[in-house]
């Protein structure tokens, strides 16, 4: 199997006890995977009565129950004693994997880092270089059959492959950059919708000439995509079912006057470019699922005006309120399928 990962995933350590924003503490619900179920109703001694203490039912899934949105298990200096006595390989399927996501196409792994966790977007976004992606061989045999249509999904491979580069040219403002990529998500969309993906590459090609994309860019500024949309954003947002406290108290000073975008996107479009390539990178050949290529675009614009707007209204202009806002996103939007869902629909709207 072929494994892609960004270049940051082998530093990445879990902060455990030390973590100011800790995945356990957040009232998710923890499925326990069958195999580590049946291995935590055999353990032996005070660390299994422990683990089964924690451990309930949840719809007919065995899930760890939680005090106030804290992982039952968690012991007084916020350790977990899975990991004390058994180390990380102890943990279930979940545990294990997060903040990392796993999404296979066909004979191909791709390993994602939510952003909801502290020290993923601080390895994420405090840094000055273009994240890469870092591609292994490992010997894993393929456990699912390749159901996926070759040709829309290299398809969108070429796409991903192009937005990336189009977000990481620093010779334009981030923001010409994202007119850009809004341009190329309506014309590859049109191509999708005919299903007609060997265009799709051929435009693909075109766009690498930098005369073409910056005819394109000329187009674009006369057309509609210079208005700025944030009402429809907000009322997106509103619609959506809200996970988090933060985000409920959050909504309504969205809705405030916030100047100096232009300001903030030239103080951190560092920060604006490597969220937007690991939003592209993650989201866009999920549209193997939907043909829907143009929202997986738009998602990384949509997560940018999110984070920008927030720090603005909040008037928190740090380099670390840009890392927790985009784990609020992370945790209202990305971690929500149905919410995730509502976007793409109203995309083709934006
Ligand atoms: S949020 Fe990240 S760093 Fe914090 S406890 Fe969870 S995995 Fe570890």
């Amino acid at each position: 199997m072929t494994e892609y990962k960004p270049d940051f995933a082998a530093a990445f350590r879990c902060l455990a006890s030390a973590c100011p924003d800790s995945c356990c503490r957040q009232g998710w619900q923890i499925v326990i995977d069958p195999e580590h179920a049946a291995q935590y109703a055999a353990l032996s001694g005070e660390l299994g009565s422990r683990v089964r203490a924690a451990m309930t039912q949840t719809d007919g899934e065995a899930t760890f129950a939680m005090d106030g949105g804290v992982c039952r298990l968690l012991d007084a200096s916020g350790l977990c004693p899975i990991v004390s006595a058994m180390g990380e390989e102890g943990l279930c399927h979940i545990c294990h994997t997060h903040p990392r996501f796993l999404e296979e196409y066909g004979a191909t792994r791709e390993i994602h880092f939510s952003l909801s966790c502290p020290e993923a977007a601080r390895l994420a976004l405090d840094r000055t270089n273009p994240i890469r992606f870092v591609r292994v061989q490992t010997d894993e045999p393929l456990d699912h059959p390749n159901s996926i249509d070759p040709a829309q999904y290299f398809a969108l491979l070429a796409v991903r492959r192009l937005a990336v580069r189009l977000m990481q040219d620093r010779t334009l403002p981030i923001s010409d950059r994202f007119v850009l990529l809004l341009r190329l998500a309506e014309q590859v969309q049109r191509r999708f919708d005919r299903k007609d993906y060997s265009a799709c590459r051929r435009l693909v090609r075109r766009w690498y000439g930098y005369d073409y994309r910056m005819r394109q860019f000329a187009k674009t500024l006369r057309g509609r995509l210079r208005r700025a949309p944030y009402a429809e954003d907000l009322a997106l947002l509103c619609a959506m079912e809200h996970l988090t406290p933060e985000m409920t108290e959050l909504l309504p000073r969205l809705a405030e006057t916030a100047e100096g975008a232009s300001a903030f996107d030239a103080a951190f479009s560092l920060q604006a470019e490597h969220l937007a390539v690991l939003w592209l990178w993650h989201y866009l050949p999920k549209a193997v699922n939907d043909n829907d290529a143009a929202g997986k675009m738009k998602l990384a614009v949509f997560g940018w005006r999110f984070v920008r707007r927030a720090c603005l209204c909040m008037k928190k202009t740090t380099l670390s309120d840009v890392q927790h806002y985009a784990g609020l996103f992370a945790k209202e939007v990305e971690h929500s399928e149905e919410n995730l869902n509502l976007f793409y629909r109203a995309s083709k709207r934006i």
